[in-house]
């Protein structure tokens, strides 16, 4: 109850329709009702943070030097770690001091960076499907989004060339993800280059989000968009130790590259924010230090799943590639069937969650999206349950 009229801002009120709510109600009417649920639909690895980082964290948080604000910009310790990390991991030389930018997660990143750049009134060139905070971070700074489609037949890579004139003059920024959420697409070195001559000739930064760089498959290794010659005249790349160490809940990632634009985004924060608990940013130089077997082991658990998961999955009938990167898994929907209607399906008639694409964008219509982040017995169970399924 309240004695005035509270009126909600209009970006709030602007906000695209919740396209998961159905699915919500669904999951806890099933909840409600008991049913065993198999939940493929969040993209939050349920493998714990390894234990070299938690005891760095345990260690940290003793220190009372960490107790007070920590500086806006990140510890240089941590900003070091990123470079040597990059350097090691990428070949990819940045100088710490200007070129990177510590982030309370690569989500506030990415929602904070139109605010940089995008006056109202402004295009943003954002993907479809896509990571949701790209046109909602847009939204709250008063841009449009323009989406450009990623379709299976430009192997999810969005088409420059299809970007009218008159709209990439109004751009100021372009979000790409590679490897990409929800497809599970990689990109390459020539996509690369295809982007970097489109942000000279137009004028656009690019924000390339590399969430998923180290979650990889079989002999691939997806690159990072700053290896390309040129990438750092144009834009930058955020990344988090989220899905790379299982450290979602701790809120740690961070942005590199252009000087200039890591200087807005830092200027935002500044004003914003009072930057990362540095016992965190030191679990975070544990993590980017830690050997490989630490990551080779997390991608081992993923693999075995993914190739369990997309064989059954084939042998039912369903159209889906495996994916190279990522851990999710871009599924066809049957003939006769949207994309709700066949998450409708799986969940009142199996108990299996899935997300609908077209939760990500229209142009996610027709597919779902399955996340590999339960443990193999429920993989399994999952392919046991569809077994008995018909569409
Ligand atoms: C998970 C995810 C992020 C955000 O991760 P943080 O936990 O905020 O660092 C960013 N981009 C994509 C595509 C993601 O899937």
């Amino acid at each position: 109850m309240s004695k005035i009229n509270i009126n909600m801002a209009e970006r709030v009120r602007n906000l695209p329709p919740y396209l998961f709510a159905t699915i919500d109600r669904m999951k806890r009417e099933a909840l409600s009702k008991g049913v065993d649920l198999i939940d493929l639909s969040i993209g939050d690895p349920d493998i714990p943070t390894p234990k070299n980082i938690v005891n760095r964290m345990k260690e940290a948080a003793q220190n009372p030097q960490n107790h007070r604000y920590p500086s806006y910009e990140g510890l240089l310790s941590f900003r070091i770690a990123i470079a040597d990390w990059y350097k090691k991991r990428f070949n990819v030389i940045l100088n710490p001091e200007i070129e990177v930018l510590s982030l309370i997660g690569s989500k506030e990143g990415i929602c904070h960076i139109p605010l940089a750049f995008v006056n109202p009134g402004d295009t943003v060139l954002v993907p479809s499907p896509c990571y949701p905070v790209y046109p909602i971070g847009t939204l709250f700074a008063g841009g449009n989004s323009y989406f450009l489609p990623l379709t299976k037949e430009n192997n999810f890579l969005p088409d420059l060339k299809s970007i009218p004139d008159d709209i990439a003059k109004r751009s100021r920024l372009l979000f790409i993800n590679y490897p990409n959420n929800p497809t599970s697409a990689v990109a390459d070195r020539n996509f690369y280059e295809e982007v970097i001559e489109f942000a000279l000739r137009h004028n656009i930064i690019v924000c390339h989000d590399a969430a998923y760089s180290e979650i990889y498959y079989d002999d691939y290794r997806p690159m990072s968009f700053l290896e390309t010659p040129g990438a750092k005249d144009v834009g930058i790349e955020f990344h988090s130790l989220s899905k790379t160490y299982n450290m979602t809940g701790w809120r740690i990632g961070f942005a590199v590259g252009n000087q200039k634009v890591i200087q807005g985004l830092g200027k935002i924060k500044t004003n914003l924010d009072s930057g990362i608990f540095q016992a965190i940013q030191e679990a975070g130089i544990e993590a980017l230090r830690s050997p490989e077997s630490v990551t080779d082991n997390i991608r081992k658990v993923y693999q075995k799943r993914r190739d369990r998961l997309v064989k059954g999955l084939r042998d039912k009938g369903l159209d889906l590639d495996p994916p190279l990167a990522t851990f999710y898994l871009w599924i066809r929907v049957p003939k006769g069937y949207s994309s709700s209607e066949f998450t409708t399906l799986l969940l009142k008639k199996t108990g299996i969650l899935t997300t609908p694409g077209n939760g990500f964008g229209e142009a996610g219509e027709g597919y779902i999206r399955m996340a590999l982040t339960v443990n193999i017995d429920r993989v399994e169970e999952t392919l046991k349950r569809i077994t008995g399924l018909r569409w």
